[in-house]
């Protein structure tokens, strides 16, 4: 019997769902649409059109009563009238009928549910419980949904080709993982990736994420071979501590692209510490973020600049960066750029610039910027490029072109594609060509990544070499815990249903942790601050007590360096006198050894309701504030990321030692990061912790803390159980 021909030859099996929790909604073999639409621009219709038209490779049965055929397709009463299994349903009802279709499809066996479908918890009260009985339901069948209030999902797997959304931009195949938690700005989003010729693995538009979250659709993708690059739009973060394990993880084996909006939003919180008055939830947001590895973009745009150059460059291995032009100016723009974003500018090697100078005209210049001059033809850019590349001292290169009379700029990035090919490091191109440069350029998606100006390929790159940083920093260990005393702790904080600890008791929190202190004394006068003074050695420092007061030296509460009796009895009617005028009411005094040398820097913690704890360290003092020079961490810390902390504020310089100064040790500044970490987490109900200042000296034994403040709040700060 002859073969048959390909044309009717009986379609492969559909493949078999491979196991994954998300596949029966990624990989269905068969979609029910529930709310299928014959009306023509309704979201029943497109979404159904939208199955057929991108060719969905498995079986679709739109659900209607009120319908026969639906899009040339036979239609089904009710889920359940369906005679074959269904592994996917789709549900576009009216918001009052969702669940009864939810559980109809249940009762079916269906495996996996988008809910397309609006009125839920974006509406307010009624929606939420609606929202939350959804949830139970599907959770307690083992099923697995995205939405409600969602856009639809698409997968580009040539093997599946499922585009469930409603939306008019279809997507291309590509290497990019996509979560939108608007559906809105998805349609943008695959609108922006159409016109830049960037094609995606998977797009997910999330909705009120009742149950499938951005954080299970990251450990779909963390071993998904076809998605090399995640970006995901986020408004809000679910379960943030449970996001950091997971970015953590994945971004050791690929990059993720995040876009957080609400970047000006300001969390209404009481800032009455330092701490709590220079960090904002953006703050915490980006602290939070850049400790997982994730790449973080401010705009739709610069993410898809920034995911290109990722999906189609290689990583470099160091920061610098060697730039080939055929003019000046933008070589200047994309040398500002790239300096003022972190990377270096490559010193060329005195053999690169001979070899140059041996075939570019002479009035090109050699240095970095290479400048070939107008007259620079795609021959210029192969062979100039070609040189600067295997320079050892260059790590990744931006080719820029402004489109002379005779050259085509494709010819340009054809070269530059030639060269780029067969070495390891990464080739942006800059090309300030026409409209039909970019559709030709779009087309051909085996060149090199090209942007239209200077500063956003500078930004691609920066974001490359941010994210080969990260690859290449060793995961540590988990610290060892210190041991401290905790019921010593809990005692204390209980001490208070709500607000600022006494003075001493912050003081002995510290201790209990082994954080050092200035020796210290409680005085309730005159004589008890004497025989402290005596006890403690002069010369002394003293510090009114009084309830409410919190910025002491602002109110000459705080005299420092008393000499003797004397001195000390002065200081003490002086401080008595501005205190009482500034209207509190001394209570008592502290009495502290007068500490010296080394420099003022500040340790804090705030926390956030929904990220929990968060710890600062800056340059401290009075004018923590004026210079906000301070970085943010979250805790649980590892000691590389304490001394990342340290090491990131700009007065490092000044800790390391400049002009003949002995530096400070930077480690014991570590180790009270780490403490601290370890007294936020243990206990919650702390709120905020100020120790300012704190001396950082040469001398380990020298460090210590002169001043601190702990609030604590009626329970704990955050909810570590918020949204498993
Ligand atoms: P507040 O922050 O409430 O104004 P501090 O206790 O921090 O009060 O004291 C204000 C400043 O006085 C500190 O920033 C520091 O410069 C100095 N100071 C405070 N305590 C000491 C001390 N024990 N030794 C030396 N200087 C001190
Ligand atoms: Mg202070």
């Amino acid at each position: 019997m002859p073969d048959l021909p390909d044309a009717i030859s009986p379609p492969a099996a559909a493949p078999a769902l491979r196991g994954r929790p998300l596949d029966p909604i990624f990989e269905p073999r068969s979609i029910a649409v529930v709310g299928a639409s014959r009306k023509r621009g309704s979201i029943g219709f497109s979404l159904l059109h939208n199955l057929i038209v991108n060719e969905f490779n498995g079986a679709i049965f739109p659900v209607n009563p009120q319908a026969d055929v639906i899009h040339s397709l036979k239609c089904y009463p009710s889920v359940g009238a369906i005679p074959d299994p269904v592994d996917l349903a789709v549900i576009l009802v009216p918001r009052q009928i969702v669940q009864g279709a939810v559980e109809e499809c249940i009762a079916k066996g269906v495996r996996g549910l988008i809910v397309i479908s609006a009125g839920f918890s974006e509406i307010g009260e009624e929606g939420r419980a609606r929202e939350l009985v959804l949830r139970e339901t599907v959770r307690a069948a083992g099923v697995r949904m995205i939405g409600p209030n969602c856009m639809g999902v698409i997968n580009t797997d040539p093997d599946v080709r499922l585009n469930a959304t409603f939306a008019p931009t279809p997507a291309e195949a590509g290497a990019i993982g996509f979560v939108s938690q608007s559906g809105a700005l998805g349609v943008a989003i695959l609108n922006v990736a159409g016109d830049l010729g960037i094609g995606l693995t998977q797009f997910v538009s999330m909705g009120n994420k009742a149950d499938v979250s951005g954080n299970d659709l990251l450990e779909h993708w963390e071993d998904d071979p076809a998605t090399r690059v995640i970006a995901m739009y986020l408004e809000s973060f679910g379960n943030p501590r449970r996001f950091t394990e997971i970015a953590k993880r994945v971004t050791r084996k690929k990059p993720l692209l995040v876009v957080k909006s609400g970047r000006t939003e300001e969390g209404a919180r009481a800032a009455s510490s330092h701490t709590g008055a220079i960090a904002g939830t953006d703050v915490t947001v980006s602290a939070f973020l850049d400790q997982c590895g994730v790449l973080r973009a401010d705009t739709i745009e610069e993410l898809f600049d920034v995911a290109r150059a990722l999906v189609r460059s290689p990583l470099p291995s160091g920061n610098r960066v060697g730039i080939v032009t055929n003019a000046g100016g933008p070589a200047i723009m994309a040398t500002d750029a790239c300096v003022s974003l972190g990377l270096k500018m490559a010193e060329l090697g005195e053999a690169t610039r001979a070899s140059l100078r041996s075939f570019l005209p002479a009035e090109a210049s050699v240095g970095n910027p290479v400048d070939m001059i107008a007259s620079a033809t795609a021959v210029s850019y192969e062979r100039t490029l070609g040189v600067v590349l295997d320079d050892p001292g260059v790590d990744m290169a931006l080719a820029i072109n402004v489109t002379p009379l005779l050259t085509s700029p494709i010819d340009v990035l054809e070269a530059v594609a030639r060269v780029a090919r067969d070495r390891a490091k990464p080739v942006l191109s800059v090309m300030m060509a026409t409209e039909a440069f970019y559709e030709e350029a779009r087309e051909r998606r085996e060149l090199p990544p090209v942007y239209r100006f200077p500063e956003s390929a500078a930004r691609a790159l920066a974001m490359l070499a941010r994210y080969a940083a990260w690859r290449r920093t060793p995961t540590e260990a988990p610290e060892p815990e210190f041991p401290v005393d905790d019921a010593g702790v809990a005692e204390i904080l209980e001490r208070v249903p709500e607000g600022y600890l006494e003075p001493a008791d912050a003081f002995r929190v510290l201790e209990l942790y082994g954080i050092p202190l200035a020796a210290w004394r409680i005085a309730k006068n005159r004589e008890e601050a004497l025989a402290a003074a005596r006890e403690i050695g002069f010369p002394v420092v003293v510090k009114a007590i009084a309830p409410r007061l919190v910025h002491k030296s602002d109110v000459g509460a705080v005299a420092v360096d008393l000499r003797g009796e004397e001195e000390l009895t002065r200081a003490l009617a002086g401080i008595a006198e501005a205190v009482g005028g500034a209207g509190f009411a001394v209570e008592g005094f502290l009495v502290q050894q007068m500490a010296r040398g080394g420099h003022e820097v500040i340790f804090g913690v705030t926390t956030d309701p929904r990220f929990g704890p968060l710890l600062m360290f800056g340059l401290g003092g009075r004018y923590v504030e004026v210079f906000q020079d301070v970085r943010f961490g979250v805790p649980p810390l590892e000691r590389r990321e304490a001394l990342q902390m340290i090491h990131g504020i700009h007065g490092v310089k000044l800790l390391l030692g400049v002009r003949g100064e002995a530096g400070a040790d930077l480690d014991r500044l570590a180790e009270v990061l780490l403490r601290l970490a370890q007294l936020t987490l243990r206990h919650p109900r702390l709120r905020e912790l100020d120790i300012n200042p704190f001396l950082a000296t040469a001398d380990p034994g020298k460090a210590m803390a002169l001043d601190a403040r702990i609030r604590v709040g009626p329970g704990p700060s955050y909810d570590p159980a918020l949204n498993p």
